[in-house]
């Protein structure tokens, strides 16, 4: 289910000028009612992700609904996720939760000995009842150690967005990565990337001579990456505030850079490596030229579906910025509003500075007010959640559902086209069902 936050007093706009780089666009904040989904989400990809993790959400029967609804096209036989229910007689505070959660977690590890890191995911409810899961985890790692390691993090729907679960769960890894004690410098590429795009990646790197390089997060938690003072680290999502900083507080530096989306955004993802590594400018265009001009012609295949087309992106995902640098710069999009929950100025700094000038952002939301506009503005394309997403399909509105960017493998030279693609797809289905 949506998370929705109570409507604040009143919706307030608050229109001014970005900060930092960007001023050329026009940012306004609103605050309201909204419609994003919860960070237990994140658990979806996470789980593909981390082989040898399981996922035990502490939540009520809402949240096992939300999981089995959002990742319910991948039941198989031995899921990596589910959830302890609390039930009424714990929200009563009549039962030791602490004691069923020991129950519960005991019984999953002796059936399960694949498993290696286990995170107690909390939700609402555990907040509501203020069950302590940091004390939870210390206690069952003690337990479970060294087979088992068990960290917890938070999924809670209020006043998050889902691509916060993967924050929270990175951000809680963090004190687990080992110290690197390398006095060379070292990459991390840092938020969940398809295998498939780790794997491009890693022979891209291999190719511009920088290394070594790592993953965060791995595909099995008994690898977790070394950091330190000499990591240098390349953020891979826009919405990774928290993980960022406890890099940084570990000795980590940030290289600034657009996101690595389209064949724009993941050559300049890779400049900023690049230079870093100081490989010359000349062997950074002989190593990147084929994966350019793969990213380049797959384009063209879609760019006149899409161009001239108009697009409003409502705030979902945080990926918003990003994505409509990619639609307007490398598709010929018009831009309508670009909606996001959140806008972390500095690791977005780089995106908006490539927006075209007049673009208009607004951080938060009061869905009702943004709906209006949207009805108003008379899209080609919505992006949003799957709250919204029918109820505009209903009104002849054709929509991308924004969740399926972050399931999709989208970054890369080699991806570039799939996710035009993904654009594509509603106009045309909205073709063949108007004839329009
Ligand atoms: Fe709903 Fe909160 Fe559970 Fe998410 S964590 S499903 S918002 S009750």
């Amino acid at each position: 289910p949506p998370a929705s936050p109570p409507a604040s007093s009143g919706a307030a706009e608050l229109p001014c000028a970005p900060a930092v780089a960007g001023q050329h666009i026009s940012l306004q904040h609103e605050r309201g009612q909204q419609q994003v989904f919860c960070g237990l989400a994140g658990i979806v990809w996470l789980h593909r992700k981390i082989q040898d993790a399981f996922f035990l959400v502490v939540g009520s029967r809402t949240c096992a609904h939300l999981m089995q609804s959002a990742a319910g096209v991948m039941i198989f036989a031995e899921p990596r996720f589910g959830t302890a229910i609390i039930e009424d007689r714990d929200l009563a505070g009549l039962a030791n939760a602490h004691a069923e959660l020991d129950r519960v977690v005991t019984r999953l590890l002796e059936r399960r000995p694949d498993i290696r890191m286990l995170f107690l995911v909390g939700s609402c409810p555990s907040e509501v009842i203020k069950l302590d899961l940091a004390r939870a985890a210390e206690r069952l790692s003690q337990t479970f150690a060294p087979a088992v390691r068990v960290v917890d993090y938070s999924g809670s729907g209020l006043e998050t967005t889902f691509t916060q679960g993967e924050d929270a769960c990175l951000a809680a890894l963090v004190p687990l990565l080992p110290a690197a004690t390398d006095s060379a410098p070292s990459l991390l590429v840092v938020g969940t990337l398809a295998d498939v795009v780790e794997d491009q990646f890693r022979r891209q790197f291999a190719a511009l001579g920088i290394g070594p390089v790592d993953f965060f997060p791995p595909r099995r938690s008994t690898a977790l990456p070394a950091v330190g003072a000499n990591t240098r680290f390349l953020l891979a999502q826009p919405y990774l505030r928290d993980t960022a900083r406890a890099l940084e507080g570990r000795g980590a530096t940030h290289l600034p850079a657009p996101f690595p989306l389209g064949a724009e955004g993941t050559l300049a993802w890779l400049k900023a490596a690049a230079d870093a590594w100081r490989v010359s400018d000349a062997d950074f265009a002989t190593a990147t030229a084929a994966g350019v001009e793969r990213a380049e012609r797959a384009l063209a295949r879609y760019r006149p579906a899409l161009a001239g087309k108009r697009v409003f992106l409502f705030p979902d995902s945080q990926l918003e910025p990003v994505l409509a640098r990619f639609l307007s710069r490398e598709l010929g999009m018009t831009l309508i509003e670009v909606g996001t929950p959140f806008l972390h100025r500095a690791h977005l700094a780089a995106e908006l500075a490539l927006l075209p000038a007049g673009t208009l952002i607004t951080e938060g939301q009061d869905v009702d007010a943004q709906l209006d506009r949207c009805r108003a503005s008379a899209p080609d394309l919505v992006v949003c959640g799957l709250g919204l997403a029918n109820p505009l399909e209903a009104e002849g509105i054709a929509t991308k559902w924004s969740i399926e960017l972050v399931f999709s493998p989208i970054h890369g030279f080699d991806q570039a086209g799939d996710l035009a693609e993904l654009f594509v797809r509603p106009l045309e289905r909205r073709q063949r069902l108007t004839g329009l």
